[in-house]
């Protein structure tokens, strides 16, 4: 590869050049194998980032496999949220591929082994055949099936087939070595009878192979050249050699395996996933403040910032938990570049300008990115009657506050200087509205005079603001790492998710769509969430622009 290309190089990479400079291959040909029983995580994306950058990266091809042999959990609506997924953080497979679909080659690669002698059909119970599988310090015990001649093991794995057995009454086991130190080549079971509808091949298999069997002859069926998994694959990797020699596949894919992607403070395994799900402590799948990829997306994360995050992370041989900051940096970078710059006013406090005309309107100039000259203009309307932020304005307020106090001056973004004047509060004591006024001579933000303001809020013309629901979120655990918990439920943080009512925002996010993004001046980025209704515009805070947790880091570290 080209020395200039700005590419993350990893051990990985460095394999595959080796590969490539030894002619052991002339192509590469990796795939992303999820198994279709829930939706994708940031760890899935560390994963499709890595098997998909790298096909792109060394003009090779990358498949989509759905490792589809656990019928029990598997479903149509995973499989298609999937794509969705991998299409939406900028990848394309080259192929579509389905464990499923290479039933019949497994079954006759199951009926090779059994000829060869490496295989049997053993009738012990699965209780049975757990116990006597032995320890890390104590080899297992043979079962009295492993020395069935080859032709009643073919019988009655052709029977097993069939149907004439039922669930859990046989299994298919690899004969190795049941005093192997790596217990997962104490005779594996590769097969298992189980009465379960698949969601593709429907009730035509009773029988369905196991992981380990399926997953490395499924890389050879497609000529895979590096099968890319993580590390609790380690061990298995001799398992996966044993069986594509001895089932004679028609290549030898090597097995890599990477450390996991752990962030800190949430959970990325679908089973606890699952349970946020069934048990309503989140809003879905696609809820964001979940770690999945649809979660993500409805927060507002960009697919370019969720690549950059990936490559920031790196690949690595060795386990360690990352930053969630890591990733909310990454999402501050690219919308920082390319998010439009808009007002919004979050807790709205009602601000009439005394001395300006009652039912005048002016239009605004501002800019939709300071820094980027070339996203352009737009004007919002200005009026009598503003909103301001509710922490804009202090009563006792100290010397530093630079922002609005009876007798101080602040400038209004793009406006005008204004003066507060007097409070009005309700029966209880609160404020609910503010009398200013406002100097003509400053408008578009400076006075002519010279003279200075030291604070500059945002505000919202009454009359014209949009209502919205805004909401706003934190760490979906107050435990960095819930999974290592006891009971990860207990960790959830009540406080994840404050949603604001009645928020106030100017009127060019009538035209919002899901795909803007958008930086609300002084409070965040944000995105339209993709279930809010026209005329009812819910935003959802995708990051804040500082990062409020490094502090509280840095504390407990
Ligand atoms: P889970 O425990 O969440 O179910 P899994 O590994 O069983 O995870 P699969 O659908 O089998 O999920 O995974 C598809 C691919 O994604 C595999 O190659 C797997 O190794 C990889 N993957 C899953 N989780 C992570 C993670 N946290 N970091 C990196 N890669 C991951
Ligand atoms: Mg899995």
């Amino acid at each position: 590869m080209d020395e200039t290309d700005n590419v993350q190089t990893n051990f990985i990479r460095n394999i595959i050049d080796a590969d490539l400079a030894s002619a052991k291959h002339t192509s590469v040909y990796t795939r992303f194998p999820p198994e279709p029983n829930g939706y994708l995580h940031v760890g899935h994306a560390k994963s499709i980032c890595l098997n998909f950058g790298i096909a792109r990266d060394y003009q090779g091809k990358c498949n989509l496999r759905f490792d589809d042999t656990n019928p029990d959990k598997e479903e149509e609506e995973y499989m298609h949220a999937i794509m969705e997924d991998v299409r939406w953080l900028g990848f394309e497979w080259n192929e579509e591929r389905h464990a499923s679909d290479y039933f019949d080659h497994l079954y006759m690669y199951a009926v090779k082994l059994i000829l060869a002698g490496k295989a049997y059909v053993d009738s012990q119970s699965a209780e049975d055949i757990r116990s006597t599988r032995g320890t890390l310090t104590e080899p297992g015990k043979e079962s009295p099936f492993r020395n069935r001649d080859i032709e009643e093991n073919l019988g009655m794995f052709q029977r097993m087939k069939e149907g004439e057995f039922p669930d859990g009454a046989h299994v298919l086991r690899a004969r190795i070595d049941m005093a192997s130190p790596n217990i997962n080549m104490r005779d594996p079971v590769l097969y298992r009878i189980k009465r379960t509808h698949h969601h593709r091949t429907g009730d035509d298999w009773v029988i369905y192979p196991m992981y380990d069997f399926t997953h490395c002859l499924s890389d050879a069926i497609e000529g895979i050249t590096h099968s890319i998994c993580t590390l609790e694959f380690e061990d298995h990797r001799p398992l996966y050699d044993w069986v594509i020699e001895e089932a004679g596949a028609p290549c030898h894919p090597q097995q890599i395996e990477f450390a996991r992607l752990q962030l800190k403070y949430t959970v990325t395994s679908k089973r606890k996933l699952h349970q946020l799900v069934h048990e309503h402590h989140v809003d879905g799948w696609d809820d964001p403040r979940m770690p999945t990829i649809s979660g993500m997306r409805r927060r507002g994360f960009t697919p370019a910032s969720i690549r950059d995050f990936c490559d920031r992370i790196g690949v690595t041989k060795k386990d360690s938990f990352i930053e969630m900051a890591v990733l909310e940096n990454s999402a501050r970078e690219d919308l920082n570049e390319h998010a439009l710059r808009v007002m919004a006013v979050l807790r709205p406090l009602k601000v009439t300008i005394e001395n300006y005309p009652d039912d005048q309107v002016e239009e605004m100039l501002a800019q939709n990115h300071p820094q980027q000259p070339d996203m352009g203009t737009r004007t919002v309307p200005f009026s009598k009657v503003i909103y301001i932020e509710r922490d804009d304005f202090m009563e006792d307020a100290p010397k530093k506050f630079f922002r609005l106090s009876v007798g101080r001056e602040v400038r209004l973004r793009y406006a005008y200087y204004i003066t507060c004047k007097q409070v009005i509060k309700n029966e209880n004591g609160e404020v609910v509205e503010l009398i200013c006024t406002y100097d003509p001579a400053t408008k578009g933000g400076d006075s002519p005079d010279g003279r200075k303001v030291k604070g500059t809020i945002h505000w919202v013309s009454a009359d014209h603001a949009i209502d919205a629901t805004v909401n706003l979120y934190d760490r979906l655990f107050t435990h960095p790492n819930p999974a290592g918990a006891e009971n990860f439920i207990e960790h959830l943080n009540p406080e994840s998710l404050q949603t604001l009512t009645q928020c106030k925002l100017e009127p060019s996010l009538q035209e919002s769509t899901t795909e803007k993004h958008y930086q609300f001046e002084r409070t965040g980025y944000f995105v339209l969430d993709k279930y809010s209704k026209p005329g009812e515009h819910v935003f959802n805070r995708t990051v804040t622009l500082r990062d409020t947790w490094a502090k509280i880091d840095k504390q407990n570290a």
